[in-house]
């Protein structure tokens, strides 16, 4: 059995997940509690928290452990994390992913960028940032981003055993998907390889600055301060979400020269991401030409490239950057007159 190396005020030490439906967050938490009771001989629990079950929606996954002398009778959200595992850095867009640290924390993120990017990215003034590319090792090794995020959760939370790790992996697969333990195990150990630490020093007055937290029900509109009756008189639509966040390491690329505009993928997407111009054939008759992908609404299901009967579109890993400069805005005539 391994200790705890710290615990708050009620004997526990508690992790938080912030994850995007689909990403496994809610099966990792339950696999990294299962291999601290077996594993460690520990007391755990693992529970999650999430909005409408839709991939693409944001996840929560909260996990306590403590010693076998302490009872957990406490089935509350984790809200001053000893340890925050990031799924994906978008989050930080519209989720407070980093509330409640305090200066021992680890905030664990899947991410191609520096700590020190890291650090600028969630408006953190210090604490210790671990990086882990985990979509890019998922990818190579044909498994899931949970695998190699949960092998960089073992490397950060050295009490736990990763041997137990495995053996669960191999028990959980080994009935329906015996195929898939080689690469889950290969997933999880460069996981647990790969994750780089960097500590970046606090003084006392930044140490007040670190975010306190916050629930993630809490919205700027309440019972306190919206208008009578209810009624959101600010303007806004659909047409302003941001759906980027949702997209969790894939994106359609498009290439004009084999588009033969038959509109299949436009039949399949289910957020009517295609830009569409009317235009003159070459036999002189009107017909609508696809000019691209608007980026803003797109959430990477790939349902696109599946239907696309040529090869004008093909998945890739989203690079930074690439969907701001291939986006084709849509044309919202009506809402924008109103503006
Ligand atoms: S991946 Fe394709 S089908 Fe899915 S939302 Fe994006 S453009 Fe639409
Ligand atoms: S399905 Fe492929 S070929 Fe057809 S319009 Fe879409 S991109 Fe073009």
């Amino acid at each position: 059995m391994r200790g705890l190396p710290l615990v708050n005020n009620l004997g526990f030490y508690e992790i938080r997940l912030e994850a995007i439906g689909g990403m496994g967050a809610n099966l990792a938490g339950k696999m990294l509690a299962e291999a601290g009771v077996n594993g460690s001989g520990l007391n755990g629990v693992s529970f999650s928290s999430y909005g409408s079950e839709k991939k693409g929606s944001p996840v929560k996954a909260h996990i306590r452990f403590c010693e076998l002398t302490t009872q957990i009778r406490d089935t509350s959200s984790v809200e001053h994390p000893h340890v925050v595992g990031i799924f994906h850095e978008a989050l930080s867009k519209t989720v407070h992913v980093t509330s409640g640290i305090s200066p021992d924390s680890i905030v664990l993120v899947n991410s191609t960028k520096t700590p020190a990017q890291l650090k600028a990215l969630l408006g953190m003034q210090g604490g210790k940032i671990a990086v882990i590319d985990a979509t890019g090792i998922a990818l190579k090794e044909k498994n899931r981003v949970n695998m190699a995020m949960l092998g960089a959760l073992f490397k950060v939370c050295p009490f736990l055993d990763s041997q137990a790790m495995r053996d669960i992996v191999s028990k959980s697969l080994g009935a329906k998907y015996p195929q898939a333990i080689e690469s889950a195990h290969r997933t999880f150990d460069r996981g647990y390889e790969e994750v780089i630490f960097e500590e970046f020093s606090l003084d006392e007055k930044e140490n007040a600055l670190l975010p306190s937290f916050k629930h993630s029900s809490s919205s700027y509109l309440g019972y306190e301060n919206q208008p009578i009756g209810g009624m959101i008189t600010n303007p806004g639509g659909n047409y302003l979400k941001d759906l980027s966040i949702s997209r969790s390491g894939m994106i359609p690329s498009y290439d004009p020269e084999s588009c033969i505009n038959c509109a299949g993928c436009d039949n399949v997407c289910p957020d009517m991401c295609f830009v569409w111009e009317e235009k003159i054939d070459r036999k002189g008759r009107s017909q609508m030409f696809l000019q691209g992908i608007d980026y803003q609404y797109c959430k990477g299901c790939l349902k696109c490239v599946t239907a696309c009967p040529t090869s004008a579109l093909s998945s890739m890993k989203e690079k930074e950057g690439y969907a701001d400069k291939h986006s084709v805005k849509l044309h919202f005539d009506l809402a924008t007159q109103l503006q």
